[in-house]
């Protein structure tokens, strides 16, 4: 196996241990520490989009920056879209992605979820070059792991994956983002705590949607959100908690009745009518005809 794809890999293990480690989500910190490879130190990003560590004489990852519309970042048929550095078509970092195209190599797609913070999938395989819109087209690809590196035509491997798998598996990472993005948007706007009890941890707090998301209505924005901890995201999704139009917090008549012990005492029954807790801006308050919508369906369970 040639050095490039050595560090390639060594590059996707060392991602798999991090999200293993850290979640999803990856701090540009971490990335540009990057991994150790044969005693060198190899980062994933810099400022530049399209990254190409001193190693190596191709590129490594394609960063997209955190801002925009989903449209500019996905085409028509579901892949990727990512836009050439500047407007020539011969700068050396173009040069470089073509490169990549043409030998099949896999790359590291990093997508800004916000400031500092990335959702890294891998690998990711350029499938065409526009120079016509100034782009290149981008498909996830999890045959990785099936082919065999050890023989040079690696590029026929992949050519082997269909275009139907490759636009399956490349919508799947527009739904993992429009998660994370909603979830690191609702958390920011409650300032990282619970909209219900306070508790300030963002590894255990969700983004709950008022109304849910596999209804049309149930938009993935922040005032479809409630930022709300696990318990309280389980007990307001199983109606066992409603949230009143002009945010006073209501506890099911028969869990206020039950005895049980503390986590019940406090953590449920002690919530009742006291008052949501809301977002530092009023723009981000959570929509009254969602709560609404929502609230009308607890009160009926009740
Ligand atoms: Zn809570």
């Amino acid at each position: 196996m040639d050095i490039d794809l050595q560090i390639r890999l060594a590059a996707f293990t060392w991602l798999s241990e991090q999200v293993n480690l850290h979640g999803d989500v990856l701090s540009r910190t971490l990335l540009q520490q990057g991994f150790e490879f044969q005693g060198q130190r190899i980062p994933l990003v810099a400022p530049q989009g399209i990254f190409k560590p001193q190693i190596l004489d191709l590129p490594l990852s394609i960063t997209t920056a955190p801002k925009g519309p989903y449209d500019d970042y996905f085409g028509k048929d579901d892949f990727l879209i990512y836009r050439y550095r500047g407007t020539d078509p011969n700068h050396r970092d173009n040069v470089g992605l073509r490169k990549v195209f043409e030998l099949k190599r896999p790359l590291v797609y990093l997508h800004g979820i916000e400031p500092g913070k990335y959702l890294a999938t891998w690998p990711v395989y350029i499938i065409g070059d526009d120079q016509t819109n100034l782009m290149f087209r981008v498909a996830v690809d999890d045959a990785l792991p099936a082919l065999d590196y050890s023989q040079s035509d690696i590029s026929h491997q992949v050519a082997e994956v269909s275009d139907a798998r490759h636009a399956y598996l490349t919508s799947t990472v527009k739904v993992r983002l429009l998660q994370h993005l909603f979830r690191e948007r609702v958390l920011d706007a409650y300032r990282s705590q619970c909209a219900f009890c306070r508790l300030k941890h963002r590894e255990l707090l969700d983004a709950a949607h008022i109304i849910p998301d596999n209804l049309p209505e149930g938009k993935s924005t922040i005032e479809n959100g409630l930022s709300l901890c696990k318990l309280h995201h389980a007990a307001y999704d199983s109606f066992m908690i409603g949230v009143t139009p002009d945010y006073v917090i209501h506890v099911r008549q028969d869990i206020l009745e039950e005895e049980d012990g503390p986590v019940l005492q406090h953590g449920l029954k002690g919530l009742h009518k006291s008052k949501l807790i809301l977002p530092s801006s009023k723009n981000h308050y959570p929509s009254r005809e969602a709560l609404e919508w929502r609230y009308s369906r607890f009160a009926k369970v009740g």
